[in-house]
């Protein structure tokens, strides 16, 4: 396989949060160095669905997963899955879900929190966190510099074909304080920060990053159905590939097998969606 890519998912970022408060992204859309495009998620709008579907390429209405109550092992071939098949070493730093639905479930929280499979035939090595006791006065997320410091491990010492990394912090403090207000401002700033001296530091060990959401959040923190602010969010791509007009919308399914073909990695017959860069 030639290139590398990181697949980074700041879960519950709304577009109007993402093009007006990610300061360094949106410095590296003005230098030439990324483009970003609008993406609008499956529906359910909601996150567990939206996993399924990203890492699927199919809809929810196909792989099953109804929402955040509905994890299980998936069925369908996923990025992980076509990244092993085609000889690929594959990484995630992520929420507990990723695991159950892309490896296996239930998740047990000894054997299942960090694990190194090199024989894998989906996620070679995963670092994973539940979030348990999660509600709106705890949002028990680690630090988002302490996952991207663990991915940024995993790509040094592994030499990860492929790494996913996925956080909830914004989502829950959009639940929590809304978005019209000083928190969220801080917290989208905050997150900026963290991300962009890994991002540089990634784009020099020769990855392509694609940054996106899995969904957006309304006025009220909610997300799960058809309303615009609840499904849309931004994708941010560095790389060399062409990508879609500047006003083009990028369906969340096209993700996968856009993925894979950036890899070199076979698609999936299911993956039906169209690759949007070449
Ligand atoms: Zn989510």
């Amino acid at each position: 396989m030639g290139n590398k890519l990181l697949l980074i998912i700041l879960d519950g970022v709304p577009w109007r949060n993402w093009r007006r408060l990610f300061g360094n992204l949106e410095g590296w859309v003005d230098s030439g160095d990324a483009r970003v495009w609008k993406l609008r998620s499956v529906l359910p709008s909601t996150s567990a669905s939206c996993y399924a579907s990203i890492h699927t390429g199919v809809a929810p209405a196909e792989h099953g997963c109804t929402g955040n109550h509905d994890v299980h092992r998936l069925k369908h071939k996923d990025v992980f899955a076509q990244v092993r098949a085609a000889g690929g070493v594959t990484g995630a730093v992520a929420h507990s879900f990723w695991s159950e639905f892309f490896n296996r479930a239930p998740f047990d929280l000894v054997r299942d929190i960090e694990y190194d499979e090199p024989a894998s035939d989906t996620i070679n090595h995963g670092r994973f966190h539940t979030m348990t006791g999660y509600g709106l006065v705890n949002q028990m997320t680690p630090s988002d510099a302490d996952l991207f410091a663990t991915l940024t491990r995993l790509c040094e010492v592994h030499d990860l074909t492929y790494g996913m990394l996925h956080t909830c912090t914004l989502d829950s403090m959009g639940h929590r304080f809304f978005h019209d207000c000083q928190e969220m401002d801080h917290a989208c700033f905050m997150m900026d920060e963290m991300l962009a001296p890994f991002l540089t530091r990634w784009r020099e060990a020769g990855y392509e990053v694609i940054v996106t959401a899995d969904h957006g959040q309304d006025a009220r923190g909610h997300h799960g159905g058809r309303d615009p602010l609840q499904q849309e969010a931004a994708l941010y791509y560095f790389g060399p590939a062409k990508g879609p007009a500047k006003d083009d919308v990028i369906d969340q399914l096209q993700l996968a097998p856009t993925i894979l073909s950036r890899l070199g990695a076979p698609i999936a017959d299911t993956m039906k969606a169209p690759i949007f860069l070449t």
